[in-house]
């Protein structure tokens, strides 16, 4: 009985809604199958020093390529491997993946990888990450680890120990997306990072709207107050790279310079740049 009344309610769904939890279910069930079936690679963003134009690292970004589907946005499956749990898993295999990747580029190139609330919150968070970097032999300075201020609102005294275990291994801490959230010029001050990453929707408005600019000042001074680097990320345009870089960032990240590749043609990008620096023309 309770299954026909289930029935009778289902026809009133909205089929809109039903569409899309169909979609997920598909979405979910392809996911737990990707790792094994090789369908994740990784592709890698520069990101670029702006004083000296220099490729100071890369941001590793996951890329889903399905067999239907064809790629797949992070936005659009990070959220299921969240909610699912298999984020664990997956975010393992780019640490891994991507440590083992950065330890063959020249060795001042730094790694960033996105760290999700979720393992964030795994008491072993900080054992995987320094199994990856034992696994790979990569130095632990050359990893740098990007986490949102998601995982600061929840619990103060949590987040900060838990970023102290991380910092002990010797790994630097990026705050990514910074502005989106709810975000505090707080969190700047009472949080050991060595990064702030300013989100893509303040550069996009930069170079018109005056409050965008305000507040980028505003991190910039207490970012340089700390020692910590100040990065503009999505920066697309000349007019912007030259904005951020008045404004004091340090780094820029976007598409102007280049948008994440797969890892053969940042090789060959890294080796050219390196070989610019030792002939220059
Ligand atoms: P994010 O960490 O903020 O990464 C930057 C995003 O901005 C990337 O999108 C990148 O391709 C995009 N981007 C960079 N420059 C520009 C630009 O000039 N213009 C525009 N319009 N976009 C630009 P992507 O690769 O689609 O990733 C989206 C988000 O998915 C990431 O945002 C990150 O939050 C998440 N993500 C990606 N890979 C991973 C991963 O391995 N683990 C976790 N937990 N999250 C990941
Ligand atoms: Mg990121
Ligand atoms: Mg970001
Ligand atoms: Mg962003």
């Amino acid at each position: 009985a309770a299954k026909a009344a289930g029935r009778r309610t289902y026809r009133f769904f909205d089929p809109a809604m039903e569409a899309e939890a169909n979609h997920r279910r598909e979405i979910e069930c392809d996911l737990r199958n990707a790792p094994a079936e090789g369908q994740f690679e990784i592709h890698y963003q520069p990101l670029v020093d702006l004083l000296s134009d220099e490729v100071t690292g890369c941001e590793a970004l996951l890329r889903w390529r399905h067999p239907v589907r064809g790629m797949v946005s992070p936005a659009d499956f990070i959220p299921v491997a969240e909610e699912t749990g298999l984020i664990e898993e997956i975010g393992q295999w780019v640490l891994r993946t991507a440590c083992a990747e950065a330890a063959t580029w020249p060795a001042h190139v730094r790694i960033a990888v996105n760290v999700s609330p979720i393992q964030f919150k795994s008491e072993t968070l900080s054992l995987k990450v320094a199994a990856a970097l034992a696994e790979t032999g990569l130095d632990p300075r050359r990893l740098e680890l990007e986490i949102t201020e998601a995982v600061l609102i929840a619990d103060d005294d949590a987040a900060l120990a838990a970023l102290n275990q991380l910092r002990v291994l010797g790994v630097r801490i990026a705050l990514d997306d910074f502005g989106t959230g709810y975000s505090s010029l707080q969190y700047l001050q009472r949080f050991p990072f060595d990064k702030i990453k300013i989100d893509r929707s303040f550069v996009k408005e930069v170079v018109r709207n005056s409050s965008s600019a305000s507040i980028i000042r505003a991190v910039v001074s207490i970012a340089a107050d700390r020692d910590m680097v100040t990065t503009a990320e999505g920066v697309e345009t000349l007019q912007q790279r030259e904005t951020v870089q008045n404004l004091g960032c340090t780094q820029m990240q976007g598409y102007l310079f280049s948008a994440a590749r797969p890892a053969h043609e940042i090789r060959g990008l890294l080796a050219a740049s390196a070989a610019a620096v030792e002939n220059p023309a």
